[in-house]
């Protein structure tokens, strides 16, 4: 399906120093293919010229993208530029690990035209970052947030994590403080998940770590919440606030409104507005099949009209945006649920569309198999 108009485009950079343990994404700390990685990139972008014809958001994640110097990251975007409409005002962005931020790279970036960064900052007290596998310090965290203002970014995004084994409400309070202290027009808060697979999830297994439960989470979600907005963010998607509407991020925005977007790279996702397919996860396989002139892909599904009304449901119970009453009262008890969502403090009523509270975003995956199923028990 040809895409009309403009959609996001991720760039996947699968390389990382050192593995952290809870990190379930897909990279690898060999480094020996960094260099012919662009050429791959490129390979696959070219096999997607018919598809896509526009871009307006690029989003460069991973793995570690601040890995690859000033002028990789120079020919990959001039590569977009000449094979996609990029208009001016499309916002790039770069993931970023404050050990890797220099001025030298920051001004190459900015020349380079990205006009974003997302700092993976995740926490700034030492124990905990060397808990966590970082291989940087609280201290480092604070001079890259200082470094990438200095070069001029006013767009600087920063992750933190919460709920992991050891951090108590004093410590996340104190993260938080400190975040909205440095004013970043952006703060991501992610609840830590920890998968099977990843050496904390046999930490976990083996009860050499413990986590914190559900009810701890949630009131460490509902703390950041109501400490970012008193300290003036936006809270707009559950793990995300800005500094008002202009710093909320417009990649990931695509993600949550449902719309169109590619990803290149290993283990890369892509959407259409109707089917999903995503890359395999694995370098060598990734790249044997671009130098064989085939896309790279591992699966793809075609969603339904209801996997679309239950993903729409998804996202809307996610962010500020909210569902549409229409899109809850059509389903099975519809009116009724919309009643049981306003009544318990999970939605509020904004012109014709139900929009999340911090309650209601608190069950926001489990809200929208409710209200397809016309079973909400607000006891949940
Ligand atoms: S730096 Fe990021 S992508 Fe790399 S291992 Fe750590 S969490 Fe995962």
């Amino acid at each position: 399906m040809k895409i009309d108009g403009s959609a996001g485009l991720y760039i996947h950079i699968p390389f990382c120093k050192t593995k952290c343990p809870y990190c379930d994404f897909y990279s690898i700390t060999c480094h020996d293919s960094l260099t012919g990685y662009p050429d791959l990139l490129i390979g696959e972008m070219e096999m997607y010229r018919e598809r896509f014809s526009s871009f307006d958001t690029i989003y460069l994640g991973g793995g570690t993208p601040s890995l690859i110097g000033g002028e990789v990251l120079t020919r990959i975007l001039e590569k977009v530029r000449s094979s996609f409409h990029i208009p001016e005002r499309t916002e790039i962005t770069v993931e970023v690990n404050p050990d890797d931020v220099g001025p030298t790279l920051l001004d190459a970036w900015r020349r380079a035209g990205v006009n974003r960064i997302s700092l993976g900052i995740q926490s700034f007290d030492d124990r905990h970052l060397e808990f966590l596998g970082r291989r940087h310090d609280g201290s480092s965290s604070v001079a890259a947030i200082g470094m990438v203002s200095d070069t001029g970014f006013e767009n600087l995004g920063i992750d933190l994590i919460f709920g992991f084994h050891g951090q108590t409400m004093d410590d996340w309070r104190d993260a938080l403080e400190k975040a909205a202290g440095l004013r970043p027009s952006h703060i991501s808060c992610y609840q830590m998940t920890i998968e099977k697979g990843t050496p904390m999830g046999r930490m976990l297994k083996e009860g050499s770590i413990t986590s914190p439960g559900e009810d701890i989470q949630h009131d460490m979600f509902v703390l950041a919440s109501e400490f970012l907005i008193s300290r003036g963010y936006l809270h707009y998607e559950v793990s995300n606030f800005a500094l008002g509407e202009k710093n909320i991020s417009r990649h990931n925005s695509r993600y949550w409104n449902h719309t169109p977007y590619l990803g290149l790279g290993p283990s890369a996702h892509s959407f259409d507005g109707r089917s999903r397919w995503w890359n395999h996860r694995d370098l060598d396989l990734y790249s044997s099949m671009i130098l064989d002139g085939e896309l790279p892909v591992e699966g793809r599904e075609d969603l339904s009209e209801d996997q679309l009304r239950l993903e729409r449901l998804y996202f809307g119970f996610r962010t500020l945006r909210g569902n549409d009453f229409g899109d809850i009262q059509s389903g099975k008890n519809g009116g009724e649920l919309l009643e049981k969502l306003i009544a318990g403090a999970l939605v509020t009523v904004e012109n014709g569309r139900a929009i999340p509270t911090i309650r209601g975003m608190l069950f926001a995956d489990r809200l929208p198999v409710m209200v397809v199923s016309g079973t909400l028990s607000l006891d949940q």
